[in-house]
């Protein structure tokens, strides 16, 4: 890996970085509210401009003249399969071996049952502690349902996920590649190619990577992943999930959801369940089209970008803000080796909720994660180093003057 440049110490500095970006012009791709800086596009991605017009296209044009004739004359049957090709590069996966489709804890289900179904000897799903709840729940649901059973062991010390799988009885492991938390980013070859040493399969969550840095799941090994599109990828609120099958599970590999969209001869209508070839096995049934009108616009945008130069810039962002909120006193969970983190810096603070809910009254957008977790979250194609230093110092006065201390920034809203 190529040496990060030092972390600008000034605001003329950041500004001279914003003039030498070569990705600075995606920004101007997005609609982004005046008087915000958005640290939050790990939650939900920024909107991008193509979105309006593509979703009123789809609307307008291809359902209200279209009508049923768009199924097959907009593409509406095969956009599982067409988003699930554009969106394959940026996981480092052929264009086949992934379906857009369905939510993240849908797919999550799927993944789990097929893997568990392909190590028939074996009943155990090796998970994380800290892991996204549903990650947890789904987990729980799947192994209640067969009888299995779930163990955790933390990813991010070292030895725990090794000594997990050395009793040999893990039939599949399930980690996110970063922790939505910490921001810690997982060692993707090596986790799964221990898995795999042990006779386990692995089901990656990529919810919080894609978009956020190159992913390689094929070169990894990895067996199954989700993820979902309305973080990083900027595909709009409850946006559809992807599943990512690799190509040599596709003729063994057996969902429990066996709807008729995943069907091999669809337009048959017979009464019994023949799985399509390959990813298209994953699938169910109908999906909600003016939600994919979105994501496809988004993911036209990113086919132009190059995820190396994300990558790059989201290291610096993210060093940046580290370092001014360090000098702040501020306490960083997230690991400080470049190749150990994603693209979010989580911060400790008891006073974390009103710290966050101080910062958003004047601008600059960011979440909480209880217990006592800040996060803010760098999205390197709308957000210019200047962006970053101006956050990073408004949160600095915001915690130096004790400004958050206010009680109106302890009331609690419903989403955090
Ligand atoms: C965001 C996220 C999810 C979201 O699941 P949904 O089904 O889309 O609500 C799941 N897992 C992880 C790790 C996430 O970060």
């Amino acid at each position: 890996m190529t040496p990060l440049p030092p972390t600008p110490a000034t605001r003329e500095a950041c500004a001279e970085l914003d003039a030498a970006d070569p990705i600075a012009a995606f920004r101007d791709e997005f609609v982004l509210p005046e008087g915000v800086i958005y640290l939050d596009g790990n939650s939900l991605g920024a909107l991008p401009r193509a979105v309006p017009g593509r979703v009123a296209d789809l609307v307008e044009r291809e359902w209200g003249q279209g009508l049923v004739r768009s199924w097959n004359d907009a593409g509406w049957w095969d956009k599982p399969r067409t988003l699930g090709a554009r969106l394959a590069p940026l996981v480092g996966a052929a264009p086949h071996e992934v379906v857009v489709g369905d939510g993240t804890s849908a797919n999550l289900f799927k993944a789990l049952v097929a893997a568990l179904r392909l190590n028939p000897g074996r009943r155990t799903v090796l998970g994380e502690p800290g892991n996204f709840p549903t990650d947890l729940y789904v987990t729980q649901g799947v192994t209640d349902l067969l009888g299995a059973g779930q163990r955790l062991a933390d990813p991010d010390e070292p030895g725990r996920i090794a000594e997990a799988l050395a009793a040999g009885d893990v039939a599949v492991v399930l980690l996110s590649h970063v922790d939505y938390r910490t921001g810690a980013l997982r060692d993707m070859a090596g986790l799964t190619k221990a898995a795999h040493d042990h006779g386990a399969l692995v089901v990656w969550d990529v919810c919080h990577s894609v978009g956020a840095l190159p992913v390689d799941l094929a070169g990894c090994g990895a067996d199954f992943a989700v993820g979902c599109t309305y973080k990083y990828l900027n595909g709009g609120p409850g946006g559809p999930a992807f599943t990512y099958v690799a190509e040599r599970h596709h003729a063994s590999a057996r969902q429990p959801i066996a709807g008729w969209h995943g069907h091999a001869r669809p337009f048959d209508f017979a009464g019994e369940y023949v799985p399509a070839a390959g990813a298209d096995r994953f699938l169910s049934g109908s999906q909600p089209l003016v939600a994919a009108a979105a994501l496809e616009a988004s993911l036209e945008l990113w086919s132009r970008v190059d995820l190396r130069q994300v990558r790059a810039k989201s290291l610096v962002l993210t060093d940046l803000f580290r370092s001014v909120a360090e000098s702040a006193g501020l306490a960083v969970a997230t690991p400080r080796a470049a190749e150990r983190r994603g693209s979010h810096v989580a911060l400790r603070h008891p006073g974390g909720y009103a710290i966050v809910r101080a910062l958003i009254e004047r601008g600059v957008i960011g979440d909480f994660r209880a217990p006592d977790v800040l996060r803010f979250g760098f999205a390197p194609l709308y957000l210019r180093h200047v962006d970053v230093f101006d956050a990073a110092h408004a949160l600095a006065e915001v915690v130096e003057s004790g400004e958050w201390r206010d009680p109106r920034f302890s009331e609690r809203a419903h989403v955090t």
